[in-house]
């Protein structure tokens, strides 16, 4: 069984985004970029399956401009078996990625699909659901155990207040959690091997997909600046700070 993991090239979770002076975008230009955390771990419970011979071959994808390939390599350098990058410079929103996975999964009959739960930089968490709806196949969100049995996969996900557990039917699209696995680090052979692993890329035209932006950003500003605490001599006067005029316990204390 193939596994196709989705990996996104995303700014790094270690760098301070600013918005550009205009408003209309965040300024990532010279940001470092790294693969999307949560398809790290797409990728180790990929190549986990395809270690204990459950999987026969872990397939990357990334959509975007030409610098995803280094995304993909970096993926490959787990142990991914093979990359398609399909480019494009257009930006790419959730639902243009999840038809351009769509017919790639036409075109390369995967088992399984894996993506992440979200993107650290839109935060849609809406791309491994709308591909499951384009495919019509079973889908479960934020996994934190995943076991291939005959034919099925049964996965743990994260719903409010507790976990459940899904059977799902094989093929199958599921997106992970923090808790799925702790994603290897690549080795210097791995990086080694990367190098020499096919890679190949694809326009979104070739797929037959239409890539435009159906929605429009009207204006992208800084969280509100958090107003300076203030400190307080005694446990007294932190209770006559919450429970005075004003207070966020005013009315709510005996
Ligand atoms: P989102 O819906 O944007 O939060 O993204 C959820 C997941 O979809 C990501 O963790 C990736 O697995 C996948 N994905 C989103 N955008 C891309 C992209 N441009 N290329 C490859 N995979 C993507």
């Amino acid at each position: 069984m193939k596994v196709l993991v989705a990996v996104k090239r995303v700014v790094d979770h270690h760098v301070k985004v600013r918005v550009l002076v205009d408003g209309s975008d965040v300024d990532v230009a010279s940001a470092k970029m790294s693969v999307n955390p949560f398809d790290e771990i797409a990728v180790e419970e990929a190549v986990r399956l395809r270690e204990a011979g459950l999987a026969s071959e872990v397939l990357v994808v990334s959509c975007g401009v030409a610098a995803c390939q280094d995304t993909l390599r970096a993926a490959l350098a787990m142990g991914a078996d093979r990359a398609v990058r399909v480019e494009t410079d257009v930006a790419l929103q959730p639902l243009a990625v999840a038809r351009l996975l769509h017919a790639l999964c036409l075109r390369e009959q995967p088992g399984l699909v894996i993506c992440g739960k979200q993107a650290i930089d839109d935060d849609a968490a809406q791309t491994g659901q709308m591909l499951a709806a384009l495919l019509g196949w079973p889908q479960a969100t934020n996994a934190s155990r995943v076991t291939l049995t005959g034919g099925r996969v049964e996965v743990e996900c994260g719903i409010d207040g507790g976990t459940e557990v899904l059977s799902l039917s094989l093929p199958a699209v599921l997106t992970t959690d923090l808790r799925l696995n702790e994603p290897r680090y690549a080795s210097l052979p791995g990086m080694m091997k990367a190098k020499k692993k096919p890679l190949d890329t694809v326009t979104p035209a070739q797929l037959g997909v239409d890539v435009t932006p159906g929605l429009r950003t009207v204006r992208v500003a800084e969280p509100p600046v958090r107003e300076p605490g203030v400190r307080v001599a005694s446990v007294e006067q932190l209770l006559a700070c919450l429970c005075g005029e004003g207070g966020a316990l005013r009315g709510a204390l005996p």
